[in-house]
């Protein structure tokens, strides 16, 4: 692998502290796959560049600079996500890897006209938000479907994207965003969830459904 650019870094300190708040330096260097040593040299230049504050034994946090970076790079990515799969016949399941390459090489001008060419799209294939040019986001489910314990109907927002062989699986289960289900239970023993997807009940690991967020369907929804 490449060794990751100051953009890799802030990126995975943005997504790390969206799913946990506090943001450890020894969980960077598992995201990223590098040496605690690469980690520290990191944060310095970070926070040199005043992207980041580190405070010892509180983590690292991004400062304003830091998340507008962060939010113009995800913007970027989730962009181009949309248009491979829109403009260029690829499939969900193949453009993560792809635009995880692309998103740091592309200008504003590619970038707008994405954007116009897409018709100002909200969400990526995978459901998940895409930030405003100004570098705002709308708020998302962090509700994951792993956690469901009672019958409930229920709309998919969105699904992890970095695992192609699951994003096949779900999409084979139509377990996809914007989906209607219903959790039907659980099978003993932490065994796999039953859910009724339109017709047909499905069951799906709880392995599976750590990386599936979903809401509840509101009485207006339906
Ligand atoms: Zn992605
Ligand atoms: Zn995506």
């Amino acid at each position: 692998m490449r060794t990751p650019s100051v953009e890799d870094y802030i990126k995975s300190i943005y997504k790390a502290h969206a799913e946990r708040g506090n943001v450890a330096t020894h969980e960077l260097a598992d995201r990223l796959d590098v040496s605690a040593p690469a980690v520290s040299k990191m944060m310095r230049r970070l926070s040199e560049l005043r992207l980041i504050t580190h405070t010892p034994y509180q983590g690292v946090k991004l400062t304003r600079a830091g998340e507008k970076l962060a939010l113009e790079i995800i913007r970027h990515h989730r962009l181009i996500e949309l248009y491979l799969v829109q403009a260029m016949g690829y499939s969900w399941d193949a453009v993560h890897e792809e635009a995880e390459r692309l998103e740091h090489h592309i200008s504003e001008e590619f970038e707008e006209r994405m954007d116009v060419l897409l018709g100002h799209p909200t969400a990526c294939p995978h459901g998940d938000p895409i930030p405003t040019r100004a570098g705002t986001i709308a708020r998302t489910s962090n509700r994951s479907l792993a956690r469901q314990r009672t019958r409930e109907r229920l709309i998919v927002r969105r699904v992890s994207d970095e695992d192609s062989k699951l994003l096949r699986h779900l999409e084979s289960l139509g377990v996809t965003p914007g989906a209607a289900i219903e959790f039907v239970s659980q099978e003993p023993f932490e065994g796999p969830l039953v859910l009724q997807v339109g017709n047909t009940r499905v069951r799906l690991t709880p392995q599976a459904a750590k990386e599936v967020f979903v809401d509840a369907v509101d009485d207006d929804d339906g």
